[in-house]
Parts: C-alpha cells; sequence; structure tokens
C-alpha cells in the first residue's frame, strides 16, 4: 500500500504547487473513513480509494482528481456526507465525490428505458466535470484487475458493463491504454477459452520467434540512426482482445495470425516523424493499403501518428506508429494527458491556451500536435446539448450510443428490448444474443416487419424478430455469417452435438451388424451393463466412439460375452482380396449388389445422418466396391477398393469398415469420379471433352490441367455421375472424341 508521505511526494513531483494539507486530510479521513472495512479480496477496504489515486498519481492528475479519488466511496460506503466532505475539503472536491457517488448508483446494463435514464444521468455527470470520469474509470480499472474475488455471475455483469461502455468512453477521450486493459480484463472474464487460446498461441509464437522484438527494434534503431534521426523505438505484442477484435473482423483465424507485433516509434518533432517514415518505406516493402496519415487528419479523440505496416527482417509483418512525444502522451492518456481537465473544473482558462473552451472546438492546428482536447470534448458537450433538448429515452440513447460507440449497432427486438451488438452483426448473431435456444432453432426472420436472408448485415435502430422451428439444428456454415462470439461458440457447439449424434447412429449400425453376423439379439439394458464392464457410463457415448474407431466393436461383443474369432469390420479386406476384387466388382449393375450378411454398412446416398464423405482423389460411385475409412476427424471416407490411398491404413484394421452401397434405382442423386484424359495439344480439345461429358449428362465438377508435353497433356476431371454405368458410358464416349488419346479412372496416386 502506497503510504501518506509516499503519496503525498509522488505528486509533489510533478506537481509542485499541489496543495499537500489537502492531500494529507483527504488520505487520512478516507482511511479512518473506511476503518475495518474489508474488500472482498480480505484486503483492508482503504487499499482500494489508494490505488484508484496511484492510477491517476501516473496520469500526472490535480491535487484535486487525487483528493476525489481518496474519497470517492467515503459518502457511498461510510458515514460520511456530501456536507461534511463540503465543510472538510471544499466545494470543488466535494462536487466531485458528489458526481462519483450518483455514478456508483446508477446501474447502466438494464432495460432499454431505465438504461437510456441511467446513461443520461451518468452523461450529465461525467460532463459536470472531466475528472469525475477520470476517477471513475480508474476506479473501474482497480476494480476489473481485482475482479477475481467476486462471485462468477457478479464477475461477469461487471464486465459486460466495462466493455459496453467504460472501454469505450475511455477510448473516446483518448485514454487507450486504460481503454486496451478494460477491454483485455473483460474478455477473459466473458470469454475465457478464447483468452487462453491466443494467450497460449502467443506464447508459442515468442517460443519460435525467439527475441524478435529486440532484434527488429535494433534492426530499426540502426536504419534512423543512419539517417540521424533521434528516436525510441518500442516493440510490443498486440493484446489478446485487440487479437481477437482482428480475428473476428477480418474472419481469420489464429494459425493465420501474422502481424502480432507492434512498433512504435517517437521522434522529436513532426518532421522526424515523416523522414522516419521515408527511412522505412526505403528500407523495407510497404504493405499496400495500410498507410495512415493521422497526423494530417487527426482522429475524433486528437489522435494523432502516421500508421504503416512494412514486411520486416525475417519477412515478418510489422506495424508501425510513428510519432512524437506529444503525440504518443495524447494517444496513451487522451484527455488526462493535457491540462484541460483544470480548465473544466474551475470554468478558468489558462493564459495561452486559447483552443480549450467549445467555443474554439473548431481549431484544429495542422502543424503542431493540439495543445487541448477541444475534439475529445466537444461530442460531450454536444450530447449535454442534446439531453437539453428533452428526447425521448429511446432516441436518446439511440443517439447517445451512436456516438458513443462507433462500432456497434443498436438494435430490437418485436418488445422493445435493446440488443447491441457489434457491426457487421447479422440476425443469426442477433438471435443468440437474445438466447442461445432462440439462435439454435433459428430458420429465417424479419427485418423492420420484412422477410429478409439470415445473412444481412443488421443496420442501427432495425427491429428484427426471429422465425423459429424446433424441427432446425443450426448448419455448420452459419460460423461464416456471424461476428460475435457468443454465437460462433453455440454454433460449434451444436455442429459438434448433431455430430455426435452422427457418429452414434453409425455406431449402432456397426454393432447391430456385428451381432446379426453373430446371429445374436441384444437389448439395450444388456448392452448398458456390459459397457460399465468397460468401464463407460454412457451408452451413446460408447456408440459414438464406435462410429468413431475410438472403441473396437469387438470389444464390446466381448463384454457381452459374444465370442468372435475375428472383427467383422477388417474381415474382409486384405491386399490380395482387394487386387481380386478390382476385377470381381467393377461389372456389377449400378445399385442393390447382391446383399451378403457380412456386416457391412448400407450407404444410401451423402445426404443422410450419417458422416459419410467421398475420397476426393478418386471419388466413388455406386456400383463399385467401397469400403470407410474411420478417422476421428473426418468421420468415414469412403473409398472404392481399388484405391492406392487405402495401403496407408493396411496397418490399421481397426479403422476399416465394411460398407455397400444402397441408393435407389430412381434417386438423382450423383456421385463423383476422378477420372483422366489425354488430349492432343489442339484448338478446340477442351471444348471436345466438357461437350463429350455435357452430352452424357454429367457434369464436370472440378478440373486440372497438366501439360505433359509440347503435344499432348492431361485433365484431371472430377465428373458427377449416376452410377458406374453412367461413369462407363461417359469414359467411352471420351475415348471416341477425335482429339482425345486416352481416358482412365484415377486411382488415388497422381
Ligand atoms: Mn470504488
Amino acid at each position: 500500500m502506497l503510504r501518506q508521505f509516499e503519496l503525498v511526494e509522488q505528486v509533489t513531483s510533478y506537481d509542485p504547487d499541489a496543495d499537500e494539507a489537502l492531500l494529507n486530510r483527504a488520505y487520512v479521513y478516507a482511511m479512518k473513513a473506511h476503518g475495518t472495512q474489508k474488500r472482498a479480496s480480505g484486503d483492508p477496504y482503504f487499499s482500494h480509494p489508494l490505488a484508484v489515486a496511484a492510477i491517476l498519481i501516473d496520469l500526472k492528475l490535480d491535487d484535486a482528481t487525487i483528493a476525489a479519488a481518496l474519497l470517492h466511496d467515503t459518502i457511498e460506503d461510510t458515514e460520511a456526507t456530501k456536507q461534511e466532505i463540503d465543510e472538510l475539503f471544499g466545494s470543488e472536491i466535494a462536487g466531485l465525490v458528489d458526481g462519483l457517488t450518483k455514478l456508483k448508483q446508477l446501474d447502466l446494463v438494464t432495460k432499454e428505458a431505465a438504461q437510456a435514464e441511467n446513461l443520461r444521468k451518468f452523461l450529465l455527470a461525467i460532463s459536470d466535470d472531466i475528472r469525475v470520469l477520470l476517477v471513475k474509470l480508474a476506479d473501474r480499472l482497480h476494480n476489473m484487475r481485482t475482479l477475481g474475488h467476486m462471485r462468477q455471475d457478479k464477475r461477469e455483469r461487471i464486465a459486460q458493463e466495462t466493455m459496453d461502455i467504460y472501454a469505450p468512453l475511455a477510448g473516446r477521450i483518448g485514454m487507450q491504454a486504460m481503454r486496451d486493459e478494460l477491454d483485455d480484463i473483460s474478455f477473459k472474464v466473458l470469454n475465457e477459452e478464447a483468452h487462453a487460446t491466443i494467450s497460449a498461441r502467443l506464447t508459442a509464437l515468442r517460443q519460435e520467434s525467439g527475441d524478435l522484438l529486440r532484434e527488429i527494434e535494433v534492426a530499426l534503431t540502426q536504419k534512423l540512426e543512419e539517417h540521424h534521426i533521434p528516436a525510441s523505438v518500442n516493440g510490443r505484442e498486440k493484446r489478446p482482445y485487440s487479437i481477437w477484435r482482428k480475428m473476428e473482423r477480418k474472419q481469420i483465424s489464429l494459425g493465420q495470425l501474422s502481424d502480432i507485433y507492434g512498433f512504435r516509434v517517437v521522434v522529436d518533432n513532426i518532421d522526424d516523424c515523416y523522414t522516419a517514415l521515408g527511412v522505412v518505406h526505403q528500407t523495407w516493402r510497404v504493405v499496400p493499403g495500410r498507410f495512415k496519415d493521422y497526423i494530417s487528419n487527426p482522429k475524433t479523440n486528437n489522435y494523432q501518428s502516421l500508421h504503416t505496416t512494412v514486411v520486416g527482417p525475417h519477412r515478418k509483418r510489422i506495424e508501425l506508429q510513428i510519432r512524437t512525444n506529444e503525440m504518443h502522451d495524447i494517444a496513451e492518456h487522451g484527455v488526462a494527458a493535457h491540462s484541460l481537465y483544470r480548465d473544466l473544473g474551475s470554468a478558468e482558462n489558462t493564459p495561452g491556451e486559447d483552443d480549450t473552451g467549445a467555443e474554439h472546438a473548431g481549431t484544429k492546428d495542422g502543424n503542431a500536435a493540439p495543445t487541448a482536447d477541444a475534439n475529445a470534448y466537444r461530442w460531450l458537450s454536444h450530447l449535454v446539448d442534446m439531453l437539453s433538448e428533452g428526447d425521448g429515452p429511446k432516441e436518446f440513447l439511440e443517439h447517445t450510443k451512436l456516438e458513443l460507440f462507433h462500432d456497434q449497432v443498436f438494435c430490437f427486438t418485436p418488445n422493445g428490448d435493446l440488443i447491441a451488438l457489434p457491426s457487421g452483426a447479422t440476425p443469426i448473431d442477433f438471435a443468440y444474443a437474445v438466447h442461445t435456444n432462440v439462435g439454435d432453432t433459428c430458420v429465417g426472420c424479419l427485418i423492420n416487419g420484412r422477410h429478409a436472408p439470415l445473412i444481412t448485415e443488421l443496420k442501427n435502430g432495425d427491429e428484427v424478430e426471429i422465425v423459429r422451428s424446433d424441427a432446425q439444428v443450426p448448419p455448420a456454415a452459419w460460423e461464416k455469417f456471424v461476428i460475435t462470439g457468443k454465437a460462433r461458440a453455440a454454433i460449434r457447439r451444436a455442429t459438434r452435438l448433431a455430430l455426435r449424434q452422427q457418429y452414434a447412429g453409425l455406431g449402432r449400425e456397426i454393432l447391430n451388424r456385428a451381432l446379426k453376423v453373430q446371429d445374436a439379439v441384444v437389448e439395450d439394458e444388456e448392452l448398458q451393463i456390459a459397457i460399465e464392464r468397460l468401464g463407460e457410463k454412457h451408452l451413446d457415448d460408447v456408440l459414438a466412439k464406435i462410429g468413431r474407431g475410438e472403441v473396437a466393436c469387438s470389444d464390446v461383443l466381448k463384454a457381452l460375452g459374444i465370442g468372435q474369432e475375428h472383427s467383422p469390420a477388417k474381415s474382409n479386406f486384405g491386399m490380395g482380396q482387394r487386387l481380386k476384387s478390382l476385377g470381381q466388382y467393377i461389372s456389377l449393375p449400378r445399385g442393390r449388389t447382391k446383399r451378403q450378411d457380412t456386416g457391412a454398412i448400407p450407404v444410401r446416398g451423402l445426404k443422410g445422418d450419417l458422416p459419410f464423405t467421398i475420397s476426393l482423389a478418386t471419388g466413388a460411385v455406386p456400383g463399385e466396391r467401397i469400403v470407410g475409412i474411420m478417422t476421428p476427424e473426418e468421420g468415414v471416407t469412403i473409398y472404392p477398393i481399388f484405391s492406392d490411398q487405402l495401403r496407408q491404413y493396411d496397418d490399421e484394421p481397426e479403422r476399416w469398415i465394411d460398407l455397400t452401397w444402397d441408393v435407389h434405382e430412381g434417386s438423382d442423386e450423383t456421385f463423383p469420379a476422378r477420372i483422366q484424359v489425354t488430349v492432343l495439344n489442339q484448338p478446340g480439345a477442351l471444348a471436345q471433352v466438357a461437350q463429350t461429358i455435357a452430352d452424357g449428362e454429367a457434369n464436370i465438377n472440378n478440373l486440372e490441367l497438366n501439360t505433359q508435353s509440347a503435344d499432348v497433356y492431361d485433365f484431371k476431371i472430377m465428373v458427377e455421375v449416376r452410377d458406374l454405368q453412367h461413369l462407363t458410358k461417359i469414359m467411352r464416349e471420351l475415348g471416341r472424341a477425335p482429339l482425345v488419346t486416352g481416358v482412365s479412372r484415377m486411382t488415388g496416386v497422381e
């Protein structure tokens, strides 16, 4: 804990005129007022206002702000009254503490109407004196840092409020460092899994690339020195939350994420900023479209810097921000980096600073860093103006939120409940934001009363009604159309669950076939007892494991006391058998192969509820003898028995499962087969091939071209056909085409 004399020393070190007696009085008063109160962590309560004061001391704020920080919880939580504070510390500090007390009573995460009203009060309180907001933000930051001792539900609520209200507010007044930390802690609470994953990836990258940060820092510094630009170069790793945002925004995975390092070049003056930029651009290749000049065009919160991205040493993409010291202070601490708060508090204008007041708010000086935070304050005074115009709560909320949160959209349920979403969100995000169950059963939507596609990007003020069906299972493809973590996680969970059911279905099939071979009939009750012998609890789990190849069917039979010499799943395959079967089965008529009761599982097409896919190297069509290979990731992949790819599974008989086509004669489903067509290198060859396939009523679904020699080249074509007969006919027709010199079925090895 910061001791009394240390606190005073620290303040006077940056502000020699600070009122030491005031600070001492505030310290002692707050300590006594909180007395033996404890925080959730068990620490004395006074450690909290003290830590809040310390955060503000780091920002070099004035004595009144520090005193208010020490006193900020006294009126609400102790016997102290506003009147007493007023008498002891004067009206300025009493005003600040009173403002903070009012803020504390506002719940900002409530129903729309109340939320609007509370936000209105909140903004009034902070616009009264920006120092109220600064103390409030420091208060929130310390509470977030010490959130670990709270109950989980309370933690989530506070984190949500922080992410929705406080972090954007900190950003809006330019306190980027504060915003980043608030966002990051909230993110960790609200999405612990994602936070952990990203942190782990960062650690791995750090180990991989060694001291890359340092290396690039040195390279940059040397280059700048060569051009006589004094600069301090600072490399840092991006925070998990900013990486997460980037992944969400750009729809990229963690693996694709390359530029996780940012470098800051701080130089003496604006001229050096541009010279340094020139040096960087001469030295390394520029990534196009990433250069931004926020020096000539400052952001509304007065942020200034040059941004660029280059391909640096080791071909790593590095992001650079080039700025002066003053710009750096503003970038990190925004409003707090200025003397502005003093002017607001005392309503006096400091001589020499003529653009601090709202009346001069339009002043923008392109040659120098702004000396005051006119822009950052303007939005606030604009909001306050709006308050006096007496808009309805809904309209007010909409305006306010729009002002505050550029990167969010606010939509409404038909009941008028407000749903806040990141901009770019779709009705699917909306549905999941309302309730996971609503998202899972969502099949359509009405936006402002009209039917709209579920992938529509929502706009501010949209009223969204979700159409639901209990039969719905969210398709995995939805993951591409959502941007909120909640929706994405829920879709993944539902997809996983559906897949698990598919595997359980497959496992049930495999087991039933094996039982049939043994002429055994087993009730689920017996099965349940048997699997418990295997140390398993739930039948569905075991079935899914059989389907996935993680539990051998033979083990379950053994547990049932049904003897068998070998597992039927692997009995029919050996290299010799496979070679023989090529000739034996290739001429079988389409569809219903003669059903031998060997335990083969029927494949009734690919759209059924079993997890089948067909090997892309060969394809497979009804009429061909097929086998399945089970892998936990891919489910069952179907191979024609002649596929060369099967060799790699020779040593893993437990992966093999016997399949048989069971496709109805009239079915219009088509199946892929990969063929190689060699043609003469003459004009019109491809057209001839394509025409022949089209005439045969088949589709080309993929085509690769390989040049063999000057005279001939090969096409590798995936054709979609009904069955083996259909395929054979097409291959025959292709063989007859004038420019075709050869046609063959591909066997899986290129
Ligand atoms: Mn507090």
